[in-house]
């Protein structure tokens, strides 16, 4: 009960930011990068040992992105900074109802046949467990993200008439990829579904500000709220269908640096009961931002998994301290038993290497405390004393 994870990404040491700079201007190669990220992914690994968490990741460390590192690995992407993308006075005003950090943010946008040539995590994943023994996480992007972020109108067209064709290649790229990481021992695989996410903010004829900015981008439609939440989950079903091993999906709100006022705001309530229609073992949800709503959105709706229950709120510099996040977790109490509630932060801590949300340390002391609550947890509520 009250198994500690994270969502996956932590803020970049300074010197593998400055490593990857020096890569993509061509003073290293890529084997010297490596080096760089082989060293700052056992730093991170040791420091989440330290702090005690149980599930771990490899602070995506050797991603663009959560999203952007398909255009490094998958056949077909290619990475395109979305200032590039955004020409239009749509797109210009998008980007200021959201504060998106335009100049920092890459897209892989579809510009080929997209194909799996080699792994996209797999390397992530054996160099983890070649230096830890606990349990590992591996997150990939969830193919409705995919969907509204990569299929443009005009570069993807030549390659796929529209995003239904373009997606279930990369359906079957990723199914190839979930197979390939439980087989080789991934304890944990996360889809990461910010677009669904988004949709809390949206109505049936005015989506969300995230969408608005992907319609002035790429050219993409929105074909009104339920039949959004209804793709979305059938394109994750598609992805997860078969799998005996534990998959969770991450839906969020998204994560860029931007005063509150900018980021998106609504409770899950909006997404049921579609979103507990998903076939996966864990929901991963965010709960320790006031953004979020309230956990009573399982009132009326029973999800029979397991809850990735968000308690530490990643954007807010403020460190939570056990005793609030006891707090947290016991709301959830209400509708979920204790076996089925895992701990982690509401989201990543730099879901893209050039935008942290927090910094390394309040990271980390955000995790020892979230490990110190699990502890007073699991004393209160140890199965004998129920
Ligand atoms: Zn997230």
């Amino acid at each position: 009960m009250f198994v500690t994870s994270v969502v996956g990404s932590f803020p970049r040491p300074k010197w593998l930011i400055e490593a990857r700079k020096a890569f993509e201007e061509g003073r290293i190669s890529r084997e010297e990068l490596r080096e760089y990220e082989d060293d700052a992914v056992k730093v991170v690994v040791k420091e989440q040992e330290m702090v005690g968490v149980e599930v771990i990741s490899d602070g995506e460390y050797r991603r663009f992105s959560f999203l952007g590192f398909i255009g490094e690995k998958v056949e077909g992407f290619s990475l395109i900074p979305v200032s590039r993308l955004a020409v239009s006075a749509e797109a210009r005003s998008a980007i200021e109802a959201m504060s998106f950090p335009e100049r920092a943010v890459r897209n892989p946008v579809v510009v080929g046949r997209i194909s799996r040539p080699r792994p996209m995590a797999l390397d992530e994943l054996l160099f983890l467990k070649g230096v830890t023994s606990r349990a590992v996480k591996i997150a990939l992007p969830s193919p409705y993200t995919v969907y509204w972020n990569a299929w443009h109108h005009e570069l993807s067209k030549p390659y796929y008439p529209s995003p239904d064709a373009m997606i279930q290649d990369y359906i079957k790229v990723l199914r190839q990829e979930i197979a390939e990481l439980f087989e080789k021992g991934a304890d944990f695989v996360q889809l990461d579904e910010p677009a669904m996410g988004n949709l809390v903010e949206a109505g049936e004829d005015k989506p969300d500000r995230y969408k608005r900015l992907l319609t002035a981008l790429n050219g993409i439609r929105y074909r009104g709220f339920r039949d959004e939440l209804a793709l979305a989950v059938d394109l994750i079903n598609e992805a997860v269908k078969g799998f005996g091993g534990r998959i969770g999906v991450h839906i969020c709100r998204g994560n860029w640096p931007a005063p509150e006022e900018y980021l998106i705001r609504g409770g899950y309530e909006k997404l049921m009961p579609a979103m507990l229609d998903m076939k996966a073992k864990q929901l991963v949800l965010e709960y320790a931002t006031p953004r979020a709503g309230s956990i009573d959105a399982f009132k009326e709706h029973t999800w029979g998994g397991e809850i990735g229950l968000g308690v530490i709120d990643v954007k807010n510099p403020e460190i939570e301290t056990p005793e609030v996040i006891v707090k947290r977790a016991e709301k959830a109490l209400r509708y979920f038993d204790p076996e089925k509630i895992w701990l982690n932060p509401d989201c990543g801590f730099a879901s893209g290497l050039p935008w942290p949300v927090s910094t390394r340390n309040i990271a980390l002391e955000k995790l020892r405390n979230m490990v110190k609550a699990s502890e007073i947890l699991r004393m209160k509520y140890r199965a004998s004393e129920r």
